[in-house]
């Protein structure tokens, strides 16, 4: 079984760095079978949202499985419209109700709202004193709202879960949230699916008999990233996994460094104030 790596974020909790994300992951028998069959692959890091959908089939397959509690991490987000102080406090318990759990190991802001954004982290805060949640973040955050939340926040956030792969490397945040001690997540890290026949991806593939899919994982773990690829497919999954064993080189790192074109796949904050 390949091993994923565990960081340490910046209140002490380990996060395993190789995740499976589960966006458009179908409520119901899908996201359930994807998850179940990734635990039983190796994963122990799983990545929903109650946008997604599918919180009861994640918690169930997590239970299922029976693996302690210790060795899993559980991560969920707060949607936009359960922004704001008490709606937040509503939304993480109905979150914690949907997977069947007495916590979560992350609990994250899934976008920054302009007008509820102060009093969204404070709940936050109040999520993690109350271990309601180990630990709590943001995602979607530029280096500027990064920097106004880190200016009053009394608790600063763990990680900041954004888009970044190779098509869109994300430098500045990076280096931003480096100095900070915000781990950054990277999630999209295969750009979904968009850029996975570049020829020039492709010959850092072959020549380390890997697909292209797994130098783009490997990649932004060499970076130090967390990386969340989704896929419901067994094959995919074994394959994503075996990317934590996958060296890339200097020359593969500057390869891959210079592909960027800014792509986005998902969504753009960076207009929000
Ligand atoms: P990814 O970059 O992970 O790409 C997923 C797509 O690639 C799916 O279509 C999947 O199909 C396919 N795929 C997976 N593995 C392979 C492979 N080895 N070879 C070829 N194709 C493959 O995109 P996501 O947008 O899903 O990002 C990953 C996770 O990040 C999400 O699931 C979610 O948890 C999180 N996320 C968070 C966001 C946020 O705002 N915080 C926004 C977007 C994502 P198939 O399933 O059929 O294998």
């Amino acid at each position: 079984m390949p091993t994923i790596a565990n960081l340490t974020l910046n209140n002490g909790v380990t996060i395993p760095q190789l995740g499976l994300g589960v966006y458009e992951a179908a409520a119901g028998q899908e996201a359930y079978d994807a998850v179940q069959q990734a635990l039983q692959l190796g994963y122990r890091h799983i990545d929903t949202a109650s946008i997604y959908g599918n919180e009861a089939d994640v918690g169930r397959a997590v239970r299922d499985a029976g693996l302690p509690r210790s060795e899993l991490f559980v991560v969920s987000k707060v949607w936009n419209k359960d922004q704001g102080y008490d709606a937040t406090l509503r939304a993480c318990e109905r979150s914690l109700q949907l997977l069947g759990l007495d916590q979560l190991d992350l609990y994250l802001i899934h976008w920054p709202q302009t007008a509820t954004r102060k009093d969204t982290w404070r709940a936050m805060e109040r999520l993690a004193r109350e271990g309601m949640a180990r630990s709590v973040g943001v995602s979607n955050y530029t280096v500027r709202h990064l920097q106004s939340l880190l200016a009053t926040a009394n608790l600063p956030p763990v990680v900041n879960q954004v888009e970044f792969h190779p098509f869109l490397y994300q430098q500045d945040l990076l280096r931003f949230c480096r100095a900070e001690s915000v781990q950054l997540e990277a999630y999209s890290p295969l750009a979904r699916g968009q850029r996975l026949d570049d020829r020039r991806l492709r010959r850092v593939a072959d020549k380390h008999g890997a697909s292209p899919a797994q130098v783009m994982i490997a990649w932004a773990l060499a970076l130090g990233l967390v990386v969340i690829p989704k896929s419901v497919r067994p094959a995919r999954l074994a394959e994503n996994l075996d990317s934590v064993a996958l060296p890339l080189d200097e020359e593969d790192l500057a390869l891959l460094g210079s592909l960027d074109e800014g792509l986005r796949t998902c969504w753009d904050p960076s207009h929000l104030p």
